[in-house]
């Protein structure tokens, strides 16, 4: 069972078979996919799916909090933690290979609704977006060193 599986079998929610598809294809990548991709990869299987239908399924787990959308790249990502509400989420998008990685912070989530009250604005997102290298690009060709 996939992460997302698990959650929504704790809640009680009603997986369609779809829905536990794009779920299966987000667990395994560790790299954000676009919509298309993930209709790619259903079609490798057999399964011609409209891209609309791949659309509301990724909505379903965005409103859910099962997976993030990462605007940059207009692509999705399974959640991989549980983060509280204040928490702000920080992506770590490796430039070179795209593996990105989901760390979250309570102390910068709470700085930046500091911040935002001090201007009156309301955050509806709390979602940062850094592009940089993961250790493995930086051990395999350290970017800083060419
Ligand atoms: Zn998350
Ligand atoms: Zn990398």
């Amino acid at each position: 069972m996939t992460r997302i599986e698990e959650i929504c079998a704790g809640k009680g929610m009603r997986l369609t078979p779809l829905r536990r598809k794009v779920a299966r294809i987000l667990a395994e990548t560790h790299s954000p996919l676009g919509a298309y991709e993930i209709v790619e990869r259903l079609a490798r299987d057999g399964e011609q799916t409209p891209p609309m239908s791949v659309y509301r399924v990724l909505d379903f787990l965005v409103a859910e909090g099962l997976a993030h959308r990462i605007e940059s790249r207009n692509a999705y990502l399974a959640c991989t933690h549980s983060h509280g509400d204040e928490d702000v989420v920080v992506f770590l998008i490796c430039e070179q290979c795209g593996l990105t990685q989901e760390v979250s912070s309570h102390a910068v989530g709470r700085d930046l609704a500091w911040a935002a009250r001090a201007v009156g604005f309301v955050p509806r997102q709390r979602v940062l977006e850094i592009a940089g290298f993961c250790t493995h690009c930086r051990g395999a060709e350290s970017p800083e060193a060419k």
